[in-house]
């Protein structure tokens, strides 16, 4: 079945060369989908009859997005860390260790209850919009543990990255540890990864050890990401780039010179923002706005974790990203959509051209400047992927 859209007040494109400024927004729009869930037109709604013969749906004024590419979720885990939660309230600071509790909740989980988690949360991820989920092992820390951790993520997405090297367990020696995680880890994994990827941090994993996991996966194939510069400021943002990494993640203590580096490296390299996580570690919010000022490409992403982002909502983040990180409701919207898919090196999603993936979300509001100006609110009126409505009803 295709799909017809028209009557839609506000339409986000992203793709300036069919409608107004960065955002190619077109108002009193129309779009039309193939029946393989692949956009044909947008356009004008007048000229609606010449892309389809069915009857199009009228959308009542309706704004329209593209769905959201959350490129930075750790989705795959069980318990919670709620307790942990209250204490960082009540003044405890944010410290990597904290992953611990979480994988022994994790290694203890059935496989089923693993993956009933990891569902619910991409279920509730996509109710607010998010068509596209980026997922990450991480809480296994064993070979065992990260095979079925990457295995309930295939399950999820096609965008899935081994994260074995989120923190070396305390009983293991940290040396050791890269070993496994460079040799038998990746072999049991692979099968199931897109990406690798790699807490490089105080309390993680240092820069040498960062560099020989990243090329080990390359080798083996994958694509690499880096956690980079989230607990203090280190060499890890340079080290990304000069290596190639898709994305730089969290960013939190991003220098001058680092962003000389996105800025210089802005076709290969995006920086994705977590406000999410500075709001729940109370950690300082970085300068978006100066960021894509100064050339850096800029994904926004949720970074949700039971941790330090106990969060799936992409509107939230980019309420966050305009309100805390000084960027622009236009710059958020584009971080949140094509900044993700450019940080997943893909152009299938993350806009509404033609040849793109119908992947979009109808908004109970009048533009995408609500999603910053409402922060908080479901907006979400349906959210459409791969040309069919699997949230609410058109
Ligand atoms: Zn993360």
């Amino acid at each position: 079945m295709s799909l017809a859209l028209n009557n839609i007040g506000h339409l986000v494109t992203n793709d300036p060369s069919i409608g107004n400024g960065p955002l190619g927004i077109i108002n009193n729009a129309g779009l039309v989908a193939d029946d393989e869930g692949k956009i044909i037109w947008c356009g004008p709604q007048d000229q609606i009859d010449q892309y389809t013969e069915a009857q199009p749906i009228d959308c009542y004024g309706c704004a329209i997005i593209p769905g959201f590419v959350d490129s930075h979720t750790h989705i795959v885990f069980a318990g919670d860390r709620a307790t942990e939660f209250e204490a960082r309230m009540e003044g405890i600071p944010y410290e990597a260790g904290g992953i611990q509790s979480t994988m022994m909740a994790t290694r203890a989980a059935s496989d089923e209850l693993l993956s009933l988690n990891a569902q619910h949360l991409a279920y509730e991820a996509l109710c607010s919009g998010t068509t596209t989920l980026e997922v990450k092992s991480g809480y296994g820390l064993s070979v065992r543990d990260e095979e079925r951790s990457m295995r309930v993520a295939r399950s999820i997405t096609s965008e899935t990255t081994f994260l074995g090297a989120h923190l070396c367990p305390t009983d293991v020696k940290q040396d050791d540890y890269v070993d496994l995680v460079v040799g038998e880890m990746l072999t049991a994994c692979l099968p199931y990864a897109k990406w690798i990827d790699v807490f490089c941090d105080r309390g993680a994993f240092s820069a040498e050890q960062s560099r020989e996991i990243l090329n080990a996966g390359a080798k083996a194939g994958l694509g690499t990401r880096i956690h980079a510069s989230q607990l203090g400021p280190s060499g890890a943002i340079k080290m990304g780039v000069e290596l190639g990494v898709a994305s730089c993640d969290h960013c939190t203590h991003i220098t001058d010179l680092d962003i000389e580096a996105l800025a210089s490296a802005s076709d290969t390299t995006v920086a994705t923002l977590l406000p999410a996580a500075e709001l729940c570690t109370r950690g300082p919010f970085p300068d978006g706005r100066h960021m894509i000022e100064q050339g850096v490409t800029v994904a926004l992403a949720t970074d949700c974790n039971p941790g330090s982002s106990y969060t799936t909502s992409m509107p939230f983040v980019m309420s966050l990203g305009v309100i805390l990180m000084g960027m622009t409701p236009d710059q958020a919207l584009w971080s949140s959509t094509q900044g993700g898919a450019q940080a997943l090196r893909r152009t299938d999603v993350g806009n509404l051209c033609a040849g793109s993936r119908a992947d979009l979300v109808v908004l109970d509001a009048p533009s995408h400047i609500h999603l910053a100006y409402r922060p908080g609110v479901n907006q979400t009126r349906a959210v459409v992927r791969g040309g069919k409505c699997v949230v609410g009803a058109l």
